[in-house]
């Protein structure tokens, strides 16, 4: 039997998935979830580690190669190095890593490491402590400083970091964040707020385009040039100070969409496969799990429905002709 390849209806070809292991988090970022009043999904729809490893198994065979873990906060789920394992031992699977708020991450690095976890991106938007337990409405900054440097001690690397960056909030920050890549390698990813799920008040205040970045470089008279490739960065522009250990790149979904080479699907906590972060449309594959070839059928499907693009940039003119329906999940129920 010749088993499908992932390619949608624009000949994009899928190799990486996403998968959300939880809908619950530990923090409350702005950008992402309310203060109060969060609704999780019950733990009898959240898909156990056999579920995923079925249905990752079955898309490797498909040409999935590289999976993301994510959620929520994915380290709030228990033993999260048992799927590192499984997932690990599934032929085709080339690549494994993991987005966190870092909160938990320290004492776990090396489990982590040693289960087959590749690499980390790690959220920080913050580095001053009063401000990021704002931003997070209640996290400790230090925890997550800690959790950079036992990665970087088990071997996790690259180290990216993830800041959303927000119009009043930490655009003040950049210069700080650009200067941590002087003397770590690591690499520091801005990137755009986006209006998922919510408050399109909230979002139209705090958005800001990343041109603002280089602004800041420019100020500075830093001198920076790009970086044809850091591993695994997708759609990121990177870019090195001169001299530099490390990195920084500017993720820009909203400002310039880089849908032309999108090669991700998602798997949702609740067991949803979701082509495209942006859009409603999403298949319950819980309900076909231990049926293999109901599986494929599922994810051709799904991509099937896959838009050319997200059409975030017209969220930003208010313009109300969009051809797919935004969906009313948050970020933390996507999985980023
Ligand atoms: N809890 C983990 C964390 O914060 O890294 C993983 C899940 S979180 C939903 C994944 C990523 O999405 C994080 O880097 C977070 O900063 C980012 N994110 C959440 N809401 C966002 C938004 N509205 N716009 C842009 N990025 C967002
Ligand atoms: Fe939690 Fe991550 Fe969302 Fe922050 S961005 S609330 S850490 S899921």
């Amino acid at each position: 039997m010749t088993i499908p390849r992932l390619i949608d209806p624009f000949g994009r070809e899928h190799h990486y998935l996403r998968i959300s292991v939880t809908d619950r988090c530990n923090l409350r970022c702005v950008y992402c979830m309310p203060e109060e009043g969060m609704e999780f999904e019950p733990a009898d729809h959240i898909l156990t580690y056999e579920e995923i490893a079925d249905v990752v198994r079955v898309i490797a065979e498909m040409g999935i190669r590289k999976v993301r873990l994510t959620g929520g906060e994915p380290l709030v789920r228990k033993e999260l190095e048992k799927l590192v394992a499984m997932i690990a031992a599934i032929p085709g699977i080339e690549d494994i890593a993991l987005t966190t708020n870092g909160i938990f991450l320290a004492p776990r690095a090396a489990l982590l490491k040693e289960a087959g976890l590749t690499r980390v991106n790690i959220s920080l938007d913050s580095l001053k402590p009063e401000r990021f337990k704002m931003i997070t409405r209640g996290g400790d900054v230090q925890k997550v400083l800690n959790s950079i440097d036992a990665c970087a001690k088990a071997g996790l690397s690259p180290i990216k970091l993830n800041v959303v960056l927000m119009n009043g909030l930490n655009d003040d920050e950049i210069a700080d964040f650009i200067e941590m890549t002087r003397e770590r390698d690591i690499h520091v990813r801005f990137i755009e707020y986006m209006p998922i799920g919510h408050n399109d008040a909230q979002w139209k205040k705090l958005y800001l385009p990343l041109t603002r970045v280089k602004e800041v470089c420019e100020e500075r008279q830093w001198k920076f040039s790009a970086v044809s490739s850091v591993q695994g960065s997708g759609p990121s522009e990177n870019y090195r100070l001169e001299g530099a250990a490390g990195s920084f790149g500017l993720i820009h979904p909203v400002s310039e969409h880089f849908c032309q080479t999108c090669n991700r699907l998602r798997l949702t906590a609740d067991g949803y496969i979701k082509p495209c972060l942006a859009w409603t449309e999403q298949f319950q594959v819980r309900s076909v799990i231990g049926d293999d070839e109901a599986i494929r059928q599922m994810f051709l499907e799904a991509l099937g429905t896959k838009p050319e693009n997200h059409e975030m940039s017209k969220f930003l003119k208010g313009d109300p002709d969009i051809s797919h329906t935004p969906t009313s999940r948050r970020m933390s129920q996507i999985g980023g």
